[in-house]
């Protein structure tokens, strides 16, 4: 079972891991109070639903020119016409299927200047039951396309649950995702806190992507998609809250 990107963006930044500011919003009044909050001058208007592909989804009731299910905006009152557009309507991924899902809330985040969109996850093997960071410079994509395309651009670090997260793993990762200098610094001290995450809430899948270096020089989370195996859920009544919240 999956939470919302900001139920998992919230939980990963009681971790210490790099999430950029933002607020939920159940209708266009919070949507627009929410970016008010911001400090701008971009804001990202992302419709709160368990499924990824949103950003190039489209809304059903919408004209096939509206724009997709992650918006761009440079106010809080084009904040509160997007909010106007989205809530309430339909948005159609390639993983919702073809009935879509329901926008009834939304997150209103600040907006990032991008300099490079990577990729990152972390899964539970099933095979020898590690938790197996997967990692790839070609973020923001389609991910499952990378892998079909060109699986050498995708690459695997395992953990041993003996050890937790080696500095040297975090070292690498880092080198992996083609990162130096100060952003190998951070990504070595995201990796750790990620792993801690999934550890303690017994996540089965952390799926960052995009992870970002920012224009400043910054890496963050700018999208986050947390699964849990539903069996582990009875020692974490916190996350049966969250997915309970409809
Ligand atoms: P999805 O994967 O469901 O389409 P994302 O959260 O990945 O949703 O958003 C789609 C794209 O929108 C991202 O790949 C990124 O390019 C852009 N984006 C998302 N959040 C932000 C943000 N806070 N600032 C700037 N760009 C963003
Ligand atoms: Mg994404």
């Amino acid at each position: 079972m999956n939470i919302y990107e900001y139920q998992g963006k919230a939980l990963l930044r009681s971790f210490g891991v790099p999430v950029p500011h933002g607020y939920p919003a159940g209708d266009v009044n919070e949507a627009r109070a929410a970016a008010a909050k911001l400090p701008g001058p971009l804001y990202m208007v992302k419709s709160q639903i368990r499924a990824g592909g949103r950003g190039i989804g489209r809304f059903k009731e919408l004209r096939p020119d509206a724009m997709g299910g992650v918006r761009i905006a440079s106010s809080p009152e084009e904040v509160g016409e997007h909010a106007a557009e989205m809530l309430g309507n339909t948005l159609v991924t390639a993983q919702t299927g073809p009935g879509g899902e329901p926008v009834n809330r939304l997150y209103i985040e600040e907006g990032v200047e991008i300099d490079r969109e990577l990729y990152l996850s972390a899964v539970v093997d099933p095979e020898s039951g590690q938790v197996a960071f997967v990692v790839s410079t070609d973020g923001g994509a389609d991910i499952e396309k990378v892998a079909r395309e060109t699986p050498r651009k995708i690459l695997t670090v395992a953990v041993d649950p003996l050890s937790g997260v080696l500095p040297q793993q975090g070292r690498s990762i880092a080198g992996m995702l083609g990162l130096g200098g100060d952003q190998a610094v951070q990504a070595a001290s995201l990796i750790p806190k990620l792993y801690a995450a999934f550890i303690a809430k017994d996540m089965a899948l952390l799926e960052l992507n995009p992870l970002i270096v920012s224009k400043s020089g910054e890496l963050q989370c700018l999208d986050a998609k947390i699964g849990f195996d539903p069996h582990a859920l009875r020692r974490h009544p916190d996350i049966v809250a969250l997915e309970s919240n409809a």
